[in-house]
């Protein structure tokens, strides 16, 4: 009997979906449906052979956990196929991925061209570590990031931006910052290295790679992990940088744990479930909010109500999780509000199957003056929904008695 040969489709020409499933190898170990755990720092050589490879710079030579691993491997594998990037790198947690990547792109003298409007973590780190460094960075507001032209010199060496912002959800419009960059580029005749941190919309919502960005950042704790249990952050670009940025990795130490990695492939396979079902919820959440009489605002992406919606059309195919409510009576209303709710959790972070609230002032906006959270368009009777992949009409009977008893 004549075998019949299977016919290999590329992995490229495949959704996203199945991408994540069966990454670039389907059914890349002989017998396990699921990705084993390499539950190892180390590992044995074959004979000496294999350290002489090794030292040769053979990358399928494993030495030591810190440098390579197969279960953190396969993760950046299926990564790098779902973002169209030649690389991913998975890191310890985002803040690892964010600063060993922006480690190996600037140094002393250089500047770093970005927004107000990042990450907590990110914009203490921009403030209160890179100056130690000599790295100085300078500041547009993400609405007018295009307009950077002025502040080009030929230190320049990197634009750095989020689009949706948080916690209010405006927009940087991606293709207009990527044009602009490189206009400024040529009149300095210096390279600019642009770096996007793709989190809140994530790369299901959003494809940065193809509207002229060099790298993409993502917390792989939020909507890539998503279920609120691993720390996880991923970088993904050329291959070149990519290569520099895992040099910065293996000497600050961030590198993925394996059972992390292990849960991570487990979760990318119904990473675009969730990510379409929260944007799903999401809008209908947004909606169903902004006919309570007590929410004075709402802050989403895909209202046609939002004030840069046109920019969300444009480049965004989904418009997320995140969504954020301003309730009248400050912020004794939106403490009433979250201590009311049973269904969606009181906790910071985001992006997992279970719908979180949080108050900016006390959580990513805590301690600010008055002028930074007006300059930042946060104010007290602010309140971010991160949510989830529940029921909705859950959601909106959870939402409905906890506004009311404001
Ligand atoms: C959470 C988050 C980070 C940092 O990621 P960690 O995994 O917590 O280190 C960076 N950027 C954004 C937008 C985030 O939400």
């Amino acid at each position: 009997m004549k075998r019949k040969l299977r016919r290999r489709i590329s992995p490229e020409s495949m959704s996203l979906a199945t991408r994540a499933i069966h990454g670039r190898k389907l059914f890349p170990y002989q017998g396990t449906v699921s990705t084993p755990i390499a539950q190892t720092s180390t590992y044995r050589f074959a004979s000496s052979h294999d350290a002489v490879r090794y030292a040769q710079g053979d990358p399928d030579v494993y030495v030591y956990t810190r440098y390579h691993n197969p279960t953190v491997r396969e993760a950046e594998e299926r990564l790098a196929l779902m973002m169209n990037a030649e690389r991913a790198l998975l890191f310890s947690s985002g803040m690892a991925a964010i600063s060993s990547a922006v480690f190996s792109l600037v140094g002393a003298g250089d500047e770093i061209i970005s927004t107000p409007a990042l990450y907590g973590g990110t914009y203490r780190f921009f403030r209160d570590i890179l100056p130690h460094y000599n790295i100085t960075v300078k500041y547009v507001q993400p609405d007018s990031l295009a307009d950077m032209r002025d502040l080009v010199t030929r230190n320049t060496k990197l634009v750095y931006f989020e689009t949706p912002t948080n916690p209010t959800l405006g927009l940087v419009d991606i293709a207009k910052v990527v044009a602009e960059t490189r206009r400024a580029e040529k009149r300095v005749g210096a390279r600019i290295t642009i770096m996007i941190d793709n989190t809140f919309a994530s790369i299901v919502n959003q494809d940065p790679f193809s509207l002229g960005v060099d790298v993409i950042m993502e917390s792989g704790t939020k909507y890539l992990g998503g279920h609120s249990d691993i720390m996880a952050g991923v970088i993904a670009g050329k291959k070149k940088f990519v290569a520099a940025v895992h040099t910065q990795l293996k000497y600050f130490g961030g590198c993925a744990d394996p059972f992390a990695a292990y849960l991570m492939v487990r979760s990318l396979k119904t990473f675009e479930l969730r990510v379409h079902r929260q944007n799903e919820n999401a809008l209908a959440l947004a909606k169903f909010l902004r006919r309570h009489p007590k929410v004075t605002r709402v802050l989403y992406p895909g209202l046609s109500s939002h004030p840069q919606h046109l920019i969300a059309k444009k480049q965004m195919n989904g418009f997320g999780g995140m969504v954020t409510i301003e309730v009248a009576g400050g912020v004794k209303s939106a403490v009433k509000v979250c201590d009311s709710l049973n269904v969606a959790l009181n906790a910071m972070s985001l992006g997992g199957t279970e719908t979180l609230v949080s108050i900016p002032v006390y959580s990513s906006h805590v301690n600010m003056s008055r002028g930074e959270l007006k300059s930042h368009g946060v104010t007290p009777g602010m309140i971010r929904i991160s949510v989830g992949v529940e029921g909705i009409e859950d959601l909106r009977r959870d939402f409905q008695q906890a506004l009311d008893r404001i």
